[in-house]
């Protein structure tokens, strides 16, 4: 079964420009596993990534900085 989780995608470099849009920066608290995705903010400013977790099983334990 394949699950859907912590995909890591190289960013290349790109700077987001468009508003709304974000880069997020995930490390986790329990083996330091590092992520950046791209996510979208919301209107409520509420950030969305798609990321479910770590690939350590850890789902809530992290530090997340978001990237401007
Ligand atoms: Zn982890």
């Amino acid at each position: 079964m394949r699950t859907d989780t912590a995909t890591v995608q190289e960013v290349n470099g790109e700077t987001v420009v468009a508003s709304g849009r974000v880069k997020i920066h995930i490390r986790c608290r329990k083996c330091g596993e590092v992520f950046i995705l791209r996510g979208v903010r919301d209107v409520k400013g509420h950030v969305e990534t798609g990321f479910r977790r770590c690939l350590c099983d850890n789902e809530r334990e992290f530090d997340i900085e978001t990237l401007v």
